[in-house]
């Protein structure tokens, strides 16, 4: 049965139940105000998981870090518009379609990056090549029809392969391929280049300590706590649920890049999706990944995957470049071997796991 509760009763328990919902709400706010939180918020974007995390002590903090986070994934979408490959509307793949017409013009964004690139390709000594697309395309054709590559096709795609055969003409924005069939594919630097983006809105949005992760690609800005800086781990590059290494990074960028990420196998031989553009053919298993820490991101991005394709000529390219360190994890006949540069142990405190 239900009854009535007296009047004053009911007076009784609403006064008592807003006492207690106050004093709780008081101590939320004090807790959330005191405390510091890590406001954290993940995206699929790129053909990755990206994430980026922000710790917050205040609410208004919590409120400014969110709202600079949206704004980070804003922009590393913009950039994913402009330099995806894979979306047939993006800025790449109309120049793509077009230089076969003659020269191209574009945005000082795009020719800056292409820029940036091609000085890389020299000093990589034609290891990093954003025009190996006709060689991508070769081995994603591989992959779909599980047949390799004949020595007519690869000779073909060969044939189309060299930065010094992008032509930019500064003065009339404009972009032209010297060789009919030339296309670009910005996959080894857009992710790079995106994280770096995502970190000046960050900065603009009054962010003084974040972490982007662009799915590999990442960015630690500031610190993590007044006490500690952003630890980083080296994933192990045969066993995802391992890490194989750990390090502490402030306002320092970190990109792996590695056989074991994305590769398929056929006649029971592993190719990696990163080519060797002097051979034409996927990197072999000999350098297994390639861990780069660098000033910015874009530089870490390319050189990380430049570094797959070079191995330990890539160590002696890095050692001889300013604010740049690299760790590589070698297959030694199965058993894996670390080396770093000669700045890391320098400057890092690194902790093998
Ligand atoms: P990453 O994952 O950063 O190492 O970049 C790999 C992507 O870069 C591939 O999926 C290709 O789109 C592209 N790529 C492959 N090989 C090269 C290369 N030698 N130089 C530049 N870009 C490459
Ligand atoms: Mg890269």
């Amino acid at each position: 049965m239900i009854r009535a509760i007296p009047m004053n009763i009911k007076k009784f328990l609403i006064l008592t139940a807003s006492f207690f919902i106050s004093v709780a709400a008081l101590f939320f706010f004090v807790r959330a105000t005191r405390d510091t939180v890590m406001v954290s918020s993940t995206r699929f974007l790129m053909g990755t998981v990206v994430e980026i995390k922000s710790p917050a002590a205040s609410v208004e903090e919590r409120k400014r870090a969110q709202d600079a986070i949206e704004k980070a994934f804003k922009e590393i979408s913009r950039v994913e518009g402009v330099f995806s490959t894979f979306k047939i509307d993006s800025e790449i793949s109309r120049i793509n379609r077009e230089t076969v017409n003659g020269p191209v013009k574009t945005t000082d964004e795009v020719l800056g990056l292409v820029e940036r690139s091609i000085e890389f390709n020299k000093k990589t000594e034609g290891a990093f090549d954003i025009t190996v697309k006709p060689l991508v395309e070769l081995w994603r054709h591989a992959r779909a029809s599980q047949r390799l590559p004949t020595d007519v096709e690869l000779k073909s795609a060969l044939g189309r392969i060299g930065s010094k055969h992008i032509s930019i003409n500064r003065a009339d924005k404009t972009i032209e391929f010297t060789i009919y069939g030339m296309a670009i594919d910005l996959g080894g630097v857009a992710k790079g280049y995106a994280t770096s983006q995502a970190v000046r809105v960050l900065k603009e949005c009054g962010i003084q300590n974040a972490i982007v992760n662009s799915g590999g690609d990442m960015y630690c800005l500031g610190m993590r706590s007044p006490a500690s800086q952003w630890r980083v781990g080296i994933q192990h590059p045969r066993n995802k649920n391992k890490i194989f290494a750990e390090l502490k990074l402030k306002d320092m960028a970190i990109d792996t890049s590695g056989d074991y990420e994305k590769f398929f196998t056929l006649e029971g031989k592993r190719y990696s999706h990163i080519i060797d553009p002097r051979t034409g053919y996927p990197i072999g298993d000999d350098t297994v990944s390639s861990t780069i820490i660098a000033k910015d991101p874009a530089v870490a991005d390319m050189m990380a995957t430049s570094m797959c394709v070079l191995g330990l000529k890539g160590l002696k390219i890095v050692n001889g470049m300013d604010g740049i360190d690299a760790i590589i994890i070698k297959n030694n006949n199965g058993v894996l071997e670390m080396l770093a540069s000669a700045g890391i142990e320098r400057k890092y405190d690194i902790v093998k796991k």
